[in-house]
């Protein structure tokens, strides 16, 4: 098989990690992200994953895969690269040839966007190392604790292989790591997601969760298990916002669960939002303007912006500041003297 041939393979393979499509703080140093693994074969028993179910051991040299990314940037057809691996046997042999890529690239030249996979059980020193070559580096926790990891994935130690690595990389590139989560593979429910989000960004200061909602691969043991519905991935992209964007605790989120402590296909903020007294638009504090609907971080900076030259009256005002016409449905329009406005704030 050709070097562009095995290069297709395990693009493909790497499909299965949802990081990073959306980092925000570089997407315009990686538009053209070109995610792949460097080797597609896995002795781990990740019961959801499709790696595991790979016989052929397809797999790229760190020299190899470096030379076919630069020529690939080179020619504008990928501005960074997202490099994972399955581990065929080793987990320090495969972090080592992770790290020989990433090294390769940087002394080749490459300035771009990096991104780098953490193995589970990596070594500290290599953790150090990733987060020295990469802009992010990141590490899957794949389930909501420990309990329902070893469900799924009897190899993995979670506490020691995932969580203790996890520490480690907060600590060498704060606020620039991010994980994953397998929404629905191990029978967990959206509190124990939920539970798990609010540490990840309250404590280990993470970038961003990235939630893969569960899909049975032919092959797996879990072949025979119900697909996690889509919605409900992007019911916990909406709750993350809350937490992570908006500031909102784990428990004041809770409410939007139901009775088995799952989301329902609605909008977070809108259920939320029901038993809201109205929010006066004139004088609410930033984090009360928040939990209005349709207002978001920037429509309440524009909002608290514009009221500082003179109180806002209708939706026209409303829309001057960005702010979607459905917001108005929640706020009252008290007038307010400007001065006293002015003094306000
Ligand atoms: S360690 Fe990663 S690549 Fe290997 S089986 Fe588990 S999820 Fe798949």
């Amino acid at each position: 098989m050709s070097l562009g041939e095995t290069l297709a393979v395990l693009t493909e393979a790497a499909g299965f990690d949802m990081s990073p499509r959306s980092e925000r703080p570089v997407r315009a140093r990686c538009g053209r992200l070109l995610k792949v693994l460097l080797c597609g074969k896995c002795s781990f028993d990740c019961a959801y994953c499709a790696v595991r179910t790979k016989r052929e051991a397809y797999a790229l040299a760190p020299a190899d895969l470096a030379r076919a990314f630069l020529t690939m940037h080179r020619e504008g057809r990928a501005d960074g690269l997202f490099l994972s691996s399955g581990i065929p046997r080793d987990v320090d042999e495969t972090m080592a040839g992770i790290l020989e890529t990433g090294e390769i690239l940087r002394t080749s030249g490459f300035t771009g966007y990096l991104h780098l996979k953490v193995l589970p059980g990596a070594a500290r020193a290599d953790i150090a190392e990733a987060a020295r070559l990469a802009d992010r580096i990141s590490i899957n926790l794949e389930a909501p604790s420990a309990s329902r990891l070893s469900e799924v994935a009897g190899v993995k130690d979670y506490r020691q292989d995932i969580e203790k690595r996890q520490a480690w990389i907060a600590d060498a590139m704060p606020g620039r790591h991010t994980t994953q989560v397998v929404v629905g593979a191990a029978g967990e429910s959206d509190a124990e997601i939920l539970t798990c989000m609010e540490r990840q960004y309250r404590r280990l200061g993470t970038a961003r969760v990235y939630y893969s909602a569960f899909t049975p691969l032919t092959g797996t043991p879990l072949q025979g298990r119900p697909p996690a519905p889509l919605w409900r991935q992007n019911r916990l992209y909406q709750v993350d916002a809350l937490v992570r964007a908006y500031g909102w605790r784990a428990d004041g989120v809770a409410d939007v669960l139901d009775g088995d402590g799952f989301l329902t296909d609605a909008d977070p903020k809108i259920l939320l939002a029901r038993e809201m007294p109205p929010v006066d638009v004139n004088a609410a504090p930033y984090a009360d303007l928040l939990r209005v609907p349709g207002i978001g971080p920037e429509g309440a900076r524009r909002i608290l912006d514009a009221r500082r030259r003179r109180p806002l009256h209708s939706g026209a005002d409303l829309r001057r500041c960005g702010v979607a016409h459905r917001a108005a449905g929640y706020l009252v329009f008290e007038e307010r003297d400007v001065q006293t406005t002015l003094f306000a704030f």
